[in-house]
């Protein structure tokens, strides 16, 4: 969501909840059946069989926020350290950016890379593989502050030195692409498991799907995570039909006796969210698991299909969001799970505490646990997703 819309309440008392699935989980997990032989899937991810396979969400961090003046700088130092003190306590085995990574409507810059470059560093320096999504302010328009039209003019704006690939060495408010900013991620770091997705499913790009092998086999899949681009931005805030048709046609292809459990990410929530969502500033209660609820679910535009497409399949255990800063719970939808993240970043609207939705799964038995971890080294919000 955008700063724009801001919203300021008091800190939330923090819940700390065990609570146990009422739904989901009723398929067998465990892999076995079922491989990505060729569909792009990416196999570089791998439980130990040791211990558990812990991922770390960050959601919303809006690297860029107000670029020309010296605010925006000093969140951004402020999200390096939720970034450092999240990596560190919890020590994951892989990172999943969930959108919003930047805030392109606020960078006046030919090339907003070096932003996205800031936001993968603390990861990509721990040496923890990581892979992103794009959320609606990735590659939005830059946006002329009003004032900047007032008497007190266009201030001295921060041009950065030249990061572009086409080379433009000044200010441009040209913004950069989806593409560009999956392109420069893969090209320069190979622990990126970030892919541009078929071209058929433009413009939306963040398609694609992550195998997590078994420890046994590292052909066999325990685990799959699809990535679907959410939309926003340059475009409207939806998955399309034609990535619910690929959805359906992948995962199908990889897993069709939905033998391996599946987890989907995006970053705008589906309107199934709201269905299930705690009324607005009600506390949150069983089966729904989380700390703040604190405004309305702001959904896609549209919804053509993409939840019945996964209700279908037994193999879906959760879906994953970001975008609603002030939202943090989970709750169980039909045989689903429906979670927020949390918001990572210090930019972005809100003033809640920053933390991290940690999830962590076992390989045989499958299990899912999740949790939030706190920048300040708390964790709450216990829930067990799928045992
Ligand atoms: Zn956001």
């Amino acid at each position: 969501m955008s700063k724009r819309m801001s919203l300021s309440y008091s800190f939330p008392v923090f819940l700390i909840v065990v609570a146990t699935a009422t739904a989901a989980c009723l398929a067998a997990a465990g892999g076995g059946a079922g491989r990505g032989d060729g569909f792009g899937v990416g196999k570089g991810l791998r439980f130990s069989g040791s211990s558990p396979f812990r991922i770390a969400l960050f959601a919303d961090l809006h690297y860029g926020e107000n670029a020309w003046d010296d605010w925006g700088p000093k969140q951004d130092v402020k999200s390096d350290r939720v970034l450092s003190n999240i990596l560190d306590n919890e020590t994951p085995d892989f990172v999943i950016y969930l959108g919003d990574v930047i805030t392109a409507n606020n960078l006046p810059i030919p090339n907003a890379s070096m932003y996205w470059v800031q936001a993968i560093s603390p990861t990509r320096i721990r040496g923890i593989p990581w892979a992103t999504l794009f959320g609606n302010h990735d590659d939005a328009q830059f946006e002329w502050p009003l004032e900047w039209f007032s008497i007190a003019g266009i201030p001295e704006v921060h041009c950065p030195p030249e990061t572009s690939f086409a080379g433009e060495k000044d200010c441009s408010f040209r913004g950069t692409t989806r593409i560009e900013l999956m392109k420069m991620e893969i090209l320069k770091n190979p622990l990126s498991h970030s892919q541009i997705g078929p071209t058929e499913l433009w413009p939306a790009v963040s398609n694609y799907i992550l195998q997590i092998s078994s420890s046994k086999d590292p052909e066999s899949p325990s685990v799959f995570l699809y990535f679907l681009d959410s939309g926003g931005g340059s475009y409207p805030e939806v998955i399309s039909y034609a990535q619910i048709k690929w959805f359906q046609e992948q995962s199908q292809a990889i897993n069709p006796n939905s033998e391996v459990p599946e987890l989907i990410f995006w970053h705008i929530p589906s309107h199934a969210y709201k269905k299930v969502a705690p009324c607005r500033k009600s506390s949150i209660k069983r089966p729904c698991v989380g700390s703040i609820n604190m405004e309305e679910v702001a959904s896609q535009e549209a919804e053509w299909g993409i939840m019945d497409a996964l209700l279908n399949r037994s193999s879906v255990k959760a879906v994953f969001v970001g975008h609603n800063h002030g939202l943090d719970w989970c709750c169980p939808y039909k045989k689903l799970w429906l979670c927020f993240a949390r918001h990572s970043g210090y930019g972005g609207y809100g003033t809640w505490p920053r933390g991290s939705r940690i999830l962590e799964m076992t390989e045989d038995p499958f299990s899912l646990n999740s949790w939030i971890s706190m920048e300040d080294g708390t964790k709450h919000s216990y829930v067990k997703l799928c045992s």
